[in-house]
């Protein structure tokens, strides 16, 4: 550790100098957690001599049974990947027109809809857990609506009943892209349970992996075959093509990774239970820092990121210049979600026009800190403590 000295030219035009401590080592936003290797071995092992390595093998299957138990559902498909659950998700569905979603998420909520020929209709957030704002979702709703798509972002699950509600009483499709929130609970109940269907994601990068893979959760067992069929070209017998699909199905060394990963879940959101404590107790209070609230007694957080608002006039200076200063300390944050999906390059203009007030504020305040299983609680001390110097010397 070592002091690192840095004028900068704040947004009033004034100098300060912070005395900002710099990590040894570089600490990124999330790292993939790894599970003893010789565990992982000894689920490919089992595999080894019966040259059966994908097309739902042995591991394939005892994945999604020990899925649906921890799930508490019906049915679960296993994928190749997050983003093609989901439009595997879309197209079981056979949805075409309008779908509501929103902005601030990743480029897969957007992709997937728009590749299924859908058009995304961008509704606004909630300025206190950033899902989608069920008070803004009817007035979207025409004749050419035929679903809606809601993020449940950071794991803060939305507001499940409403939506329930408003797609039961126009009758609408609800998909939920649960990416982020594996392990969740709402009232007791494990959050897979809400909707036609839910995605998750378990890419390296989430909380709960299986190197990539992608999983849905459904409570009608009719989709159970149009996913099969989907998901491996639409080959429903050895002189059948049924439909027009494409590849997208998990393998048996994804299914090791996910078999032996699931028995590291409740320990790694234990462990991110007190590094998130740490940081509210350190964070909480601070002029212009907003923090999502994890105390509703009726979720069971899984802690899955950190995300913090930064309002440039409260707090100081802007969340470009807190990303920028921790980066120069070794404190890798990321800005997510920035840009809005609205304002992809991909889309040129097309979206550029709407009336998003929340999420535009929230895109522009919101920094990701650093949050994983093995991240020392030395480490969110020292990282908030550079916040708060920050804050300090920006006054
Ligand atoms: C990660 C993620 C996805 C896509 O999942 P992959 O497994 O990476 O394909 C979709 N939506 C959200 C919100 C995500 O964070």
């Amino acid at each position: 550790m070592r002091e690192n000295r840095r004028n900068i030219t704040l947004e009033g035009g004034h100098i300060s100098m912070y005395e900002l401590r710099k990590l040894d080592s570089p600490v990124n936003v999330t790292r993939t957690f790894m599970p003893p290797f010789s565990e992982f071995t000894a689920e490919i092992e089992r595999l080894w001599n019966n040259s059966w390595i994908t097309n739902n093998g042995v591991l394939h299957q005892e994945f999604e049974e020990k899925l649906i138990e921890y799930c508490e559902v019906e049915n679960i498909s296993l994928l190749v990947n997050g983003h093609l659950a989901l439009e595997t998700a879309l197209k079981t569905l056979d949805l075409k027109g309008e779908v509501i979603t929103t902005p601030f998420t990743f480029a897969s909520t957007i992709h997937a809809i728009v590749n299924c020929g859908l058009t995304p209709v961008f509704c606004d957030i909630d300025k206190d857990d950033y899902n989608i704002d069920v008070s803004k979702i009817e007035r979207l709703i025409n004749e050419k609506t035929v679903a809606i798509l809601p993020v449940h972002v950071f794991g803060t699950p939305c507001k499940v009943h409403e939506i329930e509600k408003i797609s039961k009483k126009y009758n609408l499709k609800v998909i939920y892209d649960a990416a982020h929130a594996f392990g969740v609970k709402l009232d007791g109940k494990s959050i897979a349970s809400h909707g036609d269907l839910s995605m998750f994601s378990l890419h390296a990068t989430k909380l709960f992996h299986s190197i990539e893979g992608g999983v849905l959760s459904y409570k009608n067992s009719n989709y159970k075959k149009k996913i099969n069929l989907l998901k491996n070209f639409g080959i429903s017998g050895p002189e059948t093509v049924e439909m027009v699909g494409y590849n997208a199905k998990m393998n048996e060394f994804q299914a090791a990774m996910g078999l032996v990963n699931l028995n590291y879940v409740e320990t790694n959101i234990n462990k991110r239970k007190l590094i998130t404590d740490k940081y509210v107790s350190l964070l909480k209070g601070i002029p212009g820092i907003q923090l999502l609230n994890y105390s509703l007694n009726n979720i069971e957080y899984n802690y899955s990121y950190f995300p913090v608002l930064f309002d440039p006039i409260l707090f100081g200076v802007s969340r470009d210049t807190v990303h920028e200063l921790l980066g120069e300390n070794n404190i890798f944050t990321r800005k997510y979600f920035y840009p809005l999906a609205t304002d992809y390059d991909c889309f040129e203009e097309k979206y550029s026009g709407l009336d998003l007030p929340n999420a535009k504020a929230i895109s522009d305040k919101v920094l990701t800190l650093p949050i994983y299983p093995e991240l020392s609680l030395e480490t969110v001390e020292i990282i908030c403590e550079n916040i708060i110097e920050i804050h300090r010397r920006s006054l």
